[in-house]
């Protein structure tokens, strides 16, 4: 599907029927596959041909799926998996070990927060964080011998922040290791860090993707661009004594940070998920451009009323003439910054919550970015585990409330608020 737009491939992309076979992809519901000689699977377990042979490393539905978001972004291949942390998880250990250590700007998602700064700790890999005020050579100075890749956003759940991917992705690369971005909020519809030379994209598909609150999921995207072999990541070329002595790089070219991801980490890890929540999973992706763009619409209305209001003390969302970030976004995100917004209510933490238990139509979940509209009060519940200075870093305040505006009809979702913003004193 490589001449279709993307609109094209968000319906059409990955599966491919041939005469007299199903319209819509099938679940293959087997958790394992039939050979004709042991020889033919011996040369799978070693890797010398491709094909299935067991759904914990490899399934034809979630094939399917994957190769429709490796071409949505512009990768090489793409490996599903059970979330988006997992996906952030084996993205990281695919080249990362013990002793070792990664820069992240520190405006991220609450839960990458104490993946990287608890867990990974505790498995001997320190993540240092960058704050998006620092200057170049501030970065570069979090960067050392062992440091293996960068780590960032491109629209920080929920600071909202827009990642300057080119930047960080040049001050990657200085230090001859891939920048990694997490494409969650902004999907390939309004934004394709690859082309701004991102090297591995993650989504947690739980959000835009799947669309629906339907299916926990994640996903790894390999650009297939960065260059390995230049000694730094003995992993990715040296022998694999788990598979007889392969080398990533002389085997899969470049698709070699894929095949590992899959063929060790989701192999030992466990993290496949089903096919029956890929096939769910590609069905949200079947209309993810016109609800992106629905969400994207929505938002800006929204974020424009909440402006005009005087009960509101701040809003935050980069496609305003107010925010900060516009200038990233509209380099970035030309097409609409997805449908998250944040803001400030008169009265602070008290009126927030007031405000929050008034709304009707907007529901109070912890959930983001799906059809409905929601809200959430970060500091108290997602992100409640952070130090004061934490939530800081991540661009979170005390009386930030954060809005995922749906696909309902714009004025409906205005109303709503309008009703529960008159119940607060
Ligand atoms: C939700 C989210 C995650 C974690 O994904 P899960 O699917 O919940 O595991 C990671 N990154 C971002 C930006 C998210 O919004």
């Amino acid at each position: 599907m490589g001449n279709y737009s993307i609109e094209t491939n968000c319906v059409q992309g990955g599966y491919k029927p041939k005469n007299g076979e199903p319209r819509i992809l099938p679940i293959y519901q087997s958790t394992t596959y039939k050979y004709d000689s042991s020889e033919h699977l011996g040369d799978l377990f070693d890797l010398k041909v491709p094909g299935h042979m067991y759904s914990r490393i490899s399934n034809p539905t979630l094939e399917c799926v994957e190769n429709k978001i490796a071409q949505l972004e512009g990768g090489v291949g793409a490996t599903l998996t059970t979330s988006g942390q997992a996906a952030n998880l084996l993205a990281i250990l695919n080249i990362t070990s013990c002793g070792q250590n990664f820069v992240s700007l520190s405006s991220i998602y609450g839960g990458t927060i104490n993946l990287f700064a608890v867990t990974l700790k505790r498995m001997g890999i320190e993540v240092r964080f960058a704050t998006p005020e620092m200057t170049d050579e501030e970065v570069d100075a979090l960067f050392d011998e062992n440091t293996r890749l960068m780590f960032g956003e491109t629209i920080a759940n929920p600071a909202l922040k827009v990642l300057d991917i080119e930047r960080y992705a040049k001050l990657a690369h200085r230090h001859g290791v891939p920048l990694l971005v997490d494409n969650t909020f902004a999907t390939p519809i309004l934004c394709r860090p690859i082309e701004f030379g991102a090297d591995i994209v993650i989504h947690s598909t739980t959000k835009y993707m799947d669309g629906h609150a339907a299916v926990v999921g994640g996903v790894i995207v390999d650009s297939g661009k960065f260059d390995w072999t230049k000694g730094k990541f003995p992993e990715m070329t040296e022998p694999d004594e788990s598979y007889h002595g392969i080398s990533y790089t002389e085997s899969f070219k470049n698709a070699a940070y894929i095949t590992k991801v899959r063929v060790q980490l989701i192999r030992d890890f466990g993290v496949a998920p089903s096919a029956i929540n890929a096939f769910l999973l590609n069905l949200g992706l079947e209309t993810l451009h016109v609800r992106m763009e629905r969400h994207c619409e929505n938002a800006l209305k929204v974020a424009k009323f909440l402006e005009s209001s005087d009960k509101i003390t701040w809003v935050n969302y980069p496609m305003l003439e107010s925010s900060a970030e516009r200038k990233l976004a509209e380099k970035y995100m030309p097409g609409g910054c997805c449908g998250v917004i944040s803001f400030g209510i008169k009265g602070g933490r008290s009126a927030a919550v007031k405000f929050m238990d008034s709304l009707k139509l907007a529901a109070i979940v912890v959930h983001v970015a799906d059809a409905r509209t929601s809200v959430l009060h970060p500091a108290s519940t997602t992100h409640r585990q952070l130090t004061d200075e934490q939530l800081v870093d991540a661009g979170i305040s005390a009386d930030l409330i954060r809005m995922s505006v749906g696909i309902e009809n714009a004025d409906d979702i205005i109303s709503d608020i309008k009703q529960a913003l008159n119940e607060v004193e």
